[in-house]
């Protein structure tokens, strides 16, 4: 069999399944998984289909992307601003997103304080003088505590169809197995990292030799930094342009934290009313079938993950109204959770829930219900 049908016939199977850029963007994904970073800069952001895949990772709260060429980043970064489910149910965490225009090349405070740093395909794209300056703008101003760098294995090259050269136009250099694990190592010792190898895209059986389609290094800072001392030992200029920003509406702002509580509240507070209506039409007024009434209360409850039963303090029902006791909804796990403390409970609702006179229970007037009965 000559050479050229041998290529031919691995080209044809060379075909990466997820494709290969979502297998990176997996990867980079799993390691946030692992490393649970609060802050998460991706460099060379490009059209940011990464940072949409992570901004459902439930750790982030910051998000930043770098692009040294905004027309790309701005053809789709609208579609990283919330969406209306966002703000109809906020998040626990706070997520800020931020684009900036700018090359890794220059220091911009901005990119201080971030814990992983994700580098996706971005070296090869780097002129020589910028890929000089980039290990010292990376590892040594940024200095995260994880930093993933990925980019193309030059010898799977002869495996892929069509490539001659390089893989893209814009590349300045592909770099085989040793070439990147040279640099990545010296750009570890240099800065103090521990750096380990891997890759995506697994080369055909037989032909392990050649190694992963992506070459993916990831780097582990060896000494311990806090955010705070990183800001204030390096002030620099600000280079880079913000060209996006946006703010998730978050519980832990007050405004959304009220919105939910009072739902919240008036859901629960509906619940209970409406199964003590249904249980009184059935059990009346007479005092035995009344104390197997408070057990149903009781075991209805207990169904809804109430957390105390407060023997002392259940709903009634007197004259028109129903009265649902505020100690009542509060036992439940929703509230509970969402305000943390009673106190916080009657602040939030104050004048947004029609409280009994002596504001302890939410009351509902029942004379439809009545009525209908
Ligand atoms: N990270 C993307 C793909 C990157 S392609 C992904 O995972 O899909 C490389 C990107 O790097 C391009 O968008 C290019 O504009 C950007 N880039 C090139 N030189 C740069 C520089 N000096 N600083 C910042 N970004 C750069």
């Amino acid at each position: 069999m000559d050479k050229n049908f041998q290529e031919e016939e691995f080209t044809q199977i060379i075909k990466f399944t997820p494709p290969l850029h979502k297998q990176r963007h997996q990867f980079v994904k799993d390691l946030v998984e692992k490393y649970k970073p609060k802050k998460v800069a991706d460099l060379g952001c490009a059209d940011c289909s990464l940072l949409r895949m992570l901004k459902f990772c439930s750790c982030i709260e910051v998000l930043a992307g770098l692009d040294i060429c905004a027309s790309v980043m701005k053809e789709k970064m609208h579609t990283l601003a919330p969406l209306p489910v966002d703000y109809l149910q906020p998040s626990e965490r706070t997520l800020t997103v931020t684009l900036h225009h700018g090359s890794v090349a220059h220091k911009d405070p901005c990119m201080l304080g971030f814990d992983l740093v994700t580098c996706i395909e971005l070296i090869e794209h780097l002129e020589e003088s910028e890929l000089k300056k980039f290990p010292e703008v990376v590892f040594g101003f940024m200095a995260p505590s994880v930093v993933v760098i990925s980019t193309p294995n030059s010898e799977f090259n002869p495996l892929l169809p069509g490539v001659m050269l390089y893989r893209h136009p814009d590349h300045k250099f592909e770099w085989n197995q040793a070439q990147f694990q040279s640099w990545a190592l010296e750009t570890a010792r240099c800065y103090d990292y521990s750096v380990e190898f891997t890759g995506v895209g697994r080369p055909p059986t037989g032909m392990e030799k050649v190694g992963f389609c992506t070459q993916i290094g990831v780097f582990v800072r060896r000494y311990p930094q806090t955010g705070e001392s990183v800001q204030s030992e390096k002030p620099t200029e600000a280079v880079y342009k913000t060209v996006f920003k946006t703010v998730y509406p978050s519980l832990k702002e007050e405004k959304y934290l009220q919105n939910a509580v009072i739902s919240e509240v008036i859901f629960t507070a509906q619940i209970i009313k409406h199964r003590l209506m249904s249980k009184r039409e059935e059990y009346g007024d007479d005092p035995e079938r009344k104390s197997k009434f408070q057990l149903s209360m009781d075991c209805f409850s207990n169904y809804l993950g109430k957390l105390v039963v407060d023997k002392n303090m259940e709903p009634f029902v007197s004259g028109n109204e129903a009265y649902i006791p505020l100690t009542t909804i509060f036992s439940f796990p929703k509230v509970n959770r969402l305000c943390g403390t009673f106190e916080k409970l009657c602040k939030l609702i104050a004048g947004k829930v029609t409280l009994s006179s002596d504001g302890s229970a939410v009351m509902f007037n029942i004379e439809h219900e009545n009525e209908e009965n």
